[in-house]
């Protein structure tokens, strides 16, 4: 399979078709070799037009979401992010090319061990791989110019808001099992704004100021 090819295919159809243009970010999804970060026998899907499984249960995000959280982010290059929710690794590669410095946390030993290695061997030295329970952040690394969260829960994790820079940004699906709404928080001071996006549908957020495990 010409995996550069089917990438190009992806950016073009599933991309630039739905109305994505900022070109720092089609050039990431360009770079980055989405198959690697899925199990060898998804591989042949991996540039489909949906999320796949990627084992414990969980998945890799449908690339125009993956595109489409990023762009709502607008990163200039020079930010600190974190994202909860290490999965494949695949998201944090994306945010890896487009901003200084990446903590992401996974809670399953594994998928953590596994994307760390890969993202690893990639190259990806701006990029840290947490395993622990992401709701409650990372406040050693903080204050972060955004946080991605790509699992969901009915509320938005406090100490998430906390760990946010002035004028930072947290985007995270909120709701109810695979029935949520992506939400755009922005810091001001002590206050937040927040704005409904669209509807999603994501795996639980589990942990502390998660669901319930
Ligand atoms: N961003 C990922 C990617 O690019 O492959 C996809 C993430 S997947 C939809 C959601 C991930 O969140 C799962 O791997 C799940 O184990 C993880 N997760 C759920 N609750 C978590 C928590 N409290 N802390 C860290 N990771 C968590």
């Amino acid at each position: 399979m010409n995996y550069q090819l089917a990438r190009e295919q992806m950016i073009k159809r599933q991309i630039i078709g739905r109305g994505i243009k900022n070109p720092r970010l089609l050039e990431a999804l360009q770079t980055v070799p989405r198959h690697l970060f899925v199990p060898k026998r998804e591989r042949g899907h991996a540039y489909a037009d949906s999320p796949l499984p990627i084992g414990e249960g969980q998945t890799i995000s449908q690339p125009y979401i993956v595109a489409y959280m990023t762009e709502l982010l607008n990163l200039q290059g020079d930010e600190t992010v974190l994202e909860i929710g290490t999965g494949s690794g695949y998201q944090a590669a994306i945010l890896g090319e487009l901003a200084a410095e990446i903590h992401t946390i996974e809670r399953h030993e594994k998928l953590a061990r596994t994307a760390q290695k890969l993202l690893a061997q990639l190259g990806y030295h701006n990029i840290h791989v947490h395993q622990g329970d992401g709701t409650l952040g990372l406040p050693e690394f903080a204050p972060y110019a955004a946080v991605m969260v790509t699992a969901a829960a009915p509320t938005v994790p406090r100490p998430l808001l906390e760990q946010l820079e002035d004028g930072g940004k947290l985007l995270m699906p909120v709701g109810e099992h695979f029935a949520q709404v992506l939400e755009l928080w922005q810091r001001q001071g002590e206050n937040f704004t927040t704005h409904k996006i669209t509807p999603v549908a994501f795996v639980p957020l589990l942990g502390k100021y998660g669901l319930e495990s």
